[in-house]
């Protein structure tokens, strides 16, 4: 096995450092690092898009990623989740190429899986025991059970916000975990900054671990495998990032490599009350501010009022690709929860603001007839069982287990 990684970049003093310790931010500057790999090279030995074909993991693309020898690889079967074609909402939006790339079949219920296969494989192969992670309730759940799985210490600080199902499954697989209050997110983000520069702890947090948001690229080579080609739209429900912003990298690698000629448009999607996003993006900003309260919503997995170091990385994302960043209202994210669920798939409010999104990027003509654009339904519902209720309600009717009972509800029914 051959990894064509070379090193770490810093997005902001274009400084290199090594890949083979556990650094976070740049040494340097406390900029953000980004993998770089010999792309000639890739291209030379590269025959297919998939390095281990046979499995349907994400160490399929293994040559696509940092390298991990393999007694270090801690894996659950993550990743080969299905793309799943729309038969009832893409006709009714005008979008009958639509799709959704359903990410809540994984080992813990949501796409975080990707990220901690490989970056607990790599944190081990360096050596590292222990590490922590701030999260708003599945990035703690997905690291405590690959921690469990392989002997590592992990720490986790979950929102309080986030459901009690949610803050339970990290208790479950074993990890420690604490209760996170805070009012402003920037409190986050501050407290994040000085751990990294004063406790050396290493951590696991979305851009500050250069390494989770590798293994987010590996949705967009399942994507492009199972189509043949690029999509040319992409709804992805934002929290930090790190799953649009990995999903970008790795179609842009494929244009790179000469796999294909042009990446999907990425359109990130926040609530509405929260949508820091789209406030700059409207005004034509590189960076994000503060924007809105996390409270006001029930898609828990991204709401945040504000990015890490000005989220300059998912902006450019969706400049680049000429996306764009959408706000969805909290009537339009329990709407797509029951569109969805019309499809067979159960996703929780964060998953569904994609699906909303689509909708009213459909309304807006940013996407139409011609277009093969795919939803990311990035966790499942089941992990946020109140929201399932408030989208659906519970059953109106109660009956007697009697044979007259069942006979009048069967009458009224048909
Ligand atoms: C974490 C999460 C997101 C946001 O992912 P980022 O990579 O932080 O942008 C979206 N949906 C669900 C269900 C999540 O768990």
């Amino acid at each position: 096995m051959e990894s064509f990684a070379i090193s770490l970049v810093c997005d902001a003093c274009h400084r290199e450092v090594s890949l083979r310790e556990p650094i976070t931010t740049c040494p340097y500057c406390g900029g953000l690092l980004e993998v770089q790999y010999d792309y000639a090279a890739m291209k030379r030995h590269m025959k297919q898009v998939a390095s281990v074909p046979k499995l349907r993991s994400i160490w399929r693309y293994r040559d696509f990623l940092p390298p991990v020898a393999d007694e270090s690889i801690v894996t659950l079967g993550e990743g080969g989740t299905p793309l799943v074609r729309s038969q009832h909402l893409g006709k009714k939006i005008g979008v009958p190429h639509l799709y959704f790339k359903n990410d809540a079949m994984m080992p813990t219920g949501s796409f975080k899986d990707r990220g901690f296969s490989l970056a607990v494989s790599y944190a081990r192969d360096l050596k590292v025991k222990r590490g922590f992670t701030y999260s708003s309730g599945n990035a703690g759940a997905s690291f405590s059970a690959y921690s469990a799985r392989s002997g590592f210490q992990a720490l986790v600080c979950v929102e309080y916000v986030a459901s009690e199902t949610k803050k339970a499954m990290i208790n479950l697989y074993g990890a420690k975990v604490a209760v996170l209050e805070f009012d402003k997110f920037e409190e986050i983000s501050t407290m994040l900054e000085r751990a990294t520069k004063e406790l050396g702890l290493y951590q696991f947090v979305n851009f500050i671990n250069p390494i989770r948001h590798e293994a987010m690229k590996t949705y967009a080579y399942e994507i492009y495998e199972e189509l043949g080609s690029v999509p040319d739209a992409m709804f992805h429900p934002v929290g930090t990032g790190g799953g649009l912003w990995g999903a970008y990298k790795g179609y842009r690698e494929l244009e790179t490599l000469g796999v294909t000629d042009r990446v999907p448009r990425m359109f990130a999607v926040q609530p509405a009350v929260t949508a820091h996003f789209r406030e700059a993006f409207q005004k034509g900003l590189h960076e994000a501010g503060a924007y809105g309260d996390p409270k006001k919503t029930i898609a828990q997995s991204i709401a945040a009022d504000s990015p890490l170091q000005g989220g300059k990385r998912i902006l450019k994302a969706v400049y680049d690709s000429n996306g764009a960043a959408l706000g969805v209202s909290e009537e339009e994210i329990l709407e797509a929860m029951r569109d969805l669920a019309r499809e067979g798939i159960a996703g929780e409010p964060a998953s569904a603001a994609s699906v909303a999104a689509a909708k009213q990027a459909a309304r807006q003509g940013l996407i139409g007839e011609k277009d093969v654009v795919v939803c990311v339904i990035t966790g499942s519902g089941l992990k946020q069982p109140a929201a399932v209720e408030m989208a659906a309600g519970l059953p109106k009717e109660t009956i007697h287990a009697d044979f007259e009972s069942l006979k009048r509800l069967i009458e009224r029914s048909v």
